[in-house]
């Protein structure tokens, strides 16, 4: 069966003290309302990581995401966080490929290649991210661009470490604007990645694997979003700042 996943990206946002009040609301919601089988995942900054991460250790159901990790597994290199270390804190999810970081920090499809089969090394769950900027979009190449991003990130992968893989679906131009892709463009592309999954490692594991939207998501368009059969779930980022809007979608299910 395949997953159902919410996961929340709080970016750049929250102190610890409001990152561990926000996570300690989001831990009751789930514990009294949690209705259906969804694995809710929250992408704490890495201060936030080990503190959250004792906080919900008791709820099967949520887990904790880093939102990236280093290409390098240790040594010589300031201020970044290796996937053991982000293993060490409890975590089991670890965010990829980010378009942000695509785009403020120019990390290319073969570092993220490189990031995703680390994290698997390490036991997490990678979130690989993927998603075309409007101009792609107008241009009418977006399914042939997102595809090739997942060939160049994924496609070196086995079927065994493919089959852990989620990937969240995400245009550029819907993130943090307010406008959503339709609930028809998103299953377009959410099809048409399944299928590319499908032409190289077979229609079981594409079947299984989960395929998140993301881009303005929020309580009042997540029902629509998640009832398309290729849609198993969403990457929230502002809405997930906020409790109350974080469990709404996590119900829309
Ligand atoms: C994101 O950054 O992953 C995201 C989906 O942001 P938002 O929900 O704010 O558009």
């Amino acid at each position: 069966m395949r997953k159902k996943i919410v996961a929340g990206n709080w970016k750049l946002n929250n102190t610890l003290e409001e990152g561990l009040k926000l996570a300690s609301e989001i831990t009751n919601m789930v514990t009294d309302e949690l209705r259906d089988e969804v694995t809710v995942v929250l992408g704490t900054p890495y201060i936030h990581l080990s503190a959250v991460g004792k906080l919900t250790e008791n709820v099967e159901k949520l887990h904790v995401a880093a939102q990236d990790c280093s290409t390098h597994e240790s040594g010589a290199y300031t201020g970044e966080i290796s996937v053991s270390m982000i293993q060490s804190t409890g975590a089991s999810y670890v965010i990829i490929g980010h378009s942000e970081r695509r785009e403020y920090h120019n990390e290319t499809n073969e570092q993220l290649a490189t990031k995703v089969e680390l994290a698997l090394k390490a036991d997490l769950t990678p979130i690989f991210c993927c998603g075309e900027s409007l101009n792609i979009r107008e241009s009418g190449k977006h399914e042939r661009f997102v595809s090739a991003q997942i060939t160049e990130s994924l496609f070196h992968l086995t079927e065994e470490q493919m089959s852990k893989v989620v990937i969240a679906y995400e245009p550029i131009w819907a993130i943090g604007t307010g406008v959503t892709a339709s609930s028809d463009q998103a299953q377009e592309m959410h099809k048409a990645l399944r299928a590319h999954i499908a032409s190289k490692f077979g229609n079981t594991i594409a079947d299984e694997a989960s395929i998140l939207y993301g881009g303005s998501c929020k309580p009042t368009n997540a029902n629509e979003l998640f009832s398309q059969p290729d849609i198993d779930g969403g990457l929230i980022g502002g809405a997930s700042l906020k409790s109350r809007d974080f469990m709404d979608i996590i119900n829309s299910f």
